[in-house]
């Protein structure tokens, strides 16, 4: 394998320069994590740059390595540790982010970031126009026979250009589900993402919670550890600060969305009704 692209990483909150404070201790191998002394943000400060992340670290590479390596590390505890995310999700509502999703956005365009084969766009009921954005070519082929029919699209590229791609104002939804962990511009995505929405508009996320007990437990060994392809570590603290610090305000974050039992946590966000819209709206095909 050559060598892959490090970008040097600013805290993607604050924007403070961290390259002089030592590393964390959740810090692994060559990837090094920084806590920002101003702000809190926990970040891979190393991380890979797209093209690295396409092809080198690709989750469908990387997911099974680091099954495979909890496995070997610690056999008993991951088996149970199986078992017990197994119980624990037959207690949430099924689909969480779709179920959020239907619920919050008003009918229209939506968009899922990171939408891989298209299974979250499959579940959006007919008031919706599905539409996605995937990296990688063989997910994005996929997710198009699922919106293609029902009048969407998916854009194949990174999620921060394709954006870039969808006119002011053109979507109800956003949904960014599992995705913004992997972010290395969080806070320009969710800006852009701002953008799109009409006034009104909602946001769906869904990431790990660093805050959860489970972490304050197993410290290092926390599964929502994942070197590289994991750049950002929230707490509910940190992720409402960077989506309000977007322009958004926030719709719902009850306990029950960042119960610190669970692994992750969800989000669901909104563009100011008041806001002014720089282009006039267009409906996105
Ligand atoms: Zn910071």
């Amino acid at each position: 394998m050559s060598e892959p692209k490090l970008s040097h990483r600013a805290c993607p909150l604050c924007s403070r320069d961290n390259r002089d404070e030592p590393a964390s201790r959740w810090s692994r191998d060559e990837w090094t994590i920084k806590e920002c002394p101003e702000c809190e943000f926990i970040y891979l400060e190393n991380a890979p740059e797209y093209e690295a992340l396409a092809d080198d670290y690709c989750w469908t590479l990387t997911v099974p390595q680091e099954r495979n390596r909890r496995l070997q590390s610690e056999p008993l505890f991951s088996r149970l540790s199986q078992s017990w995310k197994q119980v624990w999700s037959r207690t949430l509502p099924r689909g969480k982010c779709e179920w959020l999703a239907q619920r919050f956005c008003q009918p229209g365009s939506v968009v899922d970031l990171g939408c891989g084969s298209g299974s979250l766009l499959k579940k959006m009921g007919d008031r919706f126009v599905p539409h996605g954005i995937e990296i990688d070519p063989h997910a994005a082929a996929l997710a198009r026979q699922v919106v293609e029919p029902r009048g969407g699209s998916i854009v194949e590229c990174d999620v921060l250009h394709g954006l870039r791609q969808f006119p002011e104002g053109s979507m109800s939804g956003v949904v960014m589900k599992c995705y913004l962990e992997h972010e290395t511009a969080p806070a320009d995505v969710l800006r852009a993402a701002e953008r799109i929405l009409r006034p009104g508009g909602h946001l769906v996320i869904k990431v790990p919670n660093i805050g959860c007990w489970n972490f304050r437990m197993r410290g290092k060994k926390w599964c929502g550890f994942r070197f590289p392809d994991h750049v950002n570590y929230f707490t509910p603290e940190t992720l409402q600060n960077m989506v309000q610090n977007a322009g958004f305000e926030v719709a719902r974050f009850q306990w029950n969305d960042h119960f610190p039992l669970g692994d992750n946590m969800y989000l669901v966000a909104q563009r100011p009704e008041s806001v002014a819209v720089a282009e006039p709206l267009r409906r996105v095909a």
